[in-house]
C-alpha cells in the first residue's frame, strides 16, 4: 500500500460466524418507522413511506458470538436509546434495483442495535436540523456476527426482541415490517449507487426506551442468536 501521512484508519469489518474470514463494511445505512407500531410511538399517522438515515462505518461495534460487547456511554445525552434491528449485509449492489435483483444482492443478515441519543434527534427534528449527532456517534451501531444468506434464508419472517437486564423491552416479528428487506433495498438504490460491503438497519419494532451505565442489553433474531451488550 502507499505511504501515508497520518496513520491510516483501521477498516472496520464484521465477524462472519463460523469462519475466520470477515465481513469488510462499506458504508451503514438505516431505515426510519419500518414497522408500523413503533412509526406510531415515534408519532407517525397513517402510512408513511420509510426514509432513510446513515451512521459512519467505524461507527460499528462489532461483537463476536459468546461474548458481551462493551459500549462506552456517549456523551451529551441524558437519554441514550436501544432499537433493536435486522441488519442486512450486502455482497453485490447497483442502482435503481428491482426487489428481485436487491434480494440477489445480499450476502447475509446479522443483529444489530441503531442506539440512539434520543434527546438530540428529538432536538435536531424540531429544529429541522442534520440527525448525525442524535444518531451517528461512536458505538452507536453495535452489530453481532454475520450469517450467510445459504445458511439463514431469507429472513422474512421470526421473532426479534431486545431484553434490558432480563426484562422484555421490544417484541415484535420481521414479518411486520412496512417494507420487506428486499423492498427496502430497492428504495435505498433509487438514492445511492449500491456496493458490496454495504449495510442496511432494517428498522426497529416499538418498545424503544432509555439504557444507562452497568445495563446488560440481549438483542435476539430468530435464527440468529443473542447480541449482548453492556452499557459502561
Ligand atoms: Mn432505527
Amino acid at each position: 500500500m502507499d505511504e501515508t501521512v497520518i496513520p491510516r484508519p483501521v477498516a472496520p469489518s464484521l465477524v462472519v460466524q463460523g469462519t475466520s474470514a470477515r465481513f469488510p463494511v462499506r458504508r451503514v445505512y438505516c431505515v426510519g418507522r419500518n414497522y408500523a407500531d413503533h412509526a406510531r410511538e415515534m408519532g407517525a399517522t397513517g402510512r408513511e413511506r420509510p426514509f432513510f438515515f446513515a451512521k459512519p462505518a467505524d461507527a460499528v461495534l462489532n461483537v463476536a458470538d459468546g461474548t458481551e460487547g462493551l459500549m462506552a456511554y456517549p456523551p451529551v445525552t441524558q437519554n441514550l436509546h436501544h432499537e433493536v434491528e435486522l441488519v442486512v449485509a450486502l455482497g453485490s449492489g447497483g442502482h435503481d434495483l428491482s426487489a428481485e435483483q436487491a434480494a440477489a444482492c445480499i450476502w447475509g443478515f446479522a443483529i444489530g442495535l441503531d442506539m440512539t441519543r434520543r434527546d438530540l434527534q428529538s432536538e435536531a427534528k424540531k429544529a429541522g436540523r442534520p440527525w448525525e449527532t442524535g444518531k451517528a456517534f461512536d458505538h452507536s451501531a453495535p452489530i453481532g456476527p454475520l450469517h450467510p444468506v445459504q445458511q439463514t434464508g431469507p429472513m422474512t419472517s421470526g421473532t426479534i426482541e431486545l431484553l434490558v437486564n432480563g426484562q422484555p423491552r421490544q417484541a415484535g416479528n420481521l414479518s411486520d415490517m412496512i417494507w420487506s428487506v428486499s423492498e427496502a433495498i430497492a428504495d435505498l438504490s433509487t438514492f445511492f449507487t449500491l456496493q458490496p460491503g454495504d449495510l442496511l438497519f432494517t428498522g426497529t419494532p416499538a418498545g424503544v426506551g432509555p439504557v444507562v451505565r452497568g445495563d446488560h442489553l440481549e438483542a435476539k433474531v430468530q435464527g440468529l442468536g443473542t447480541l449482548k451488550v453492556r452499557i459502561g
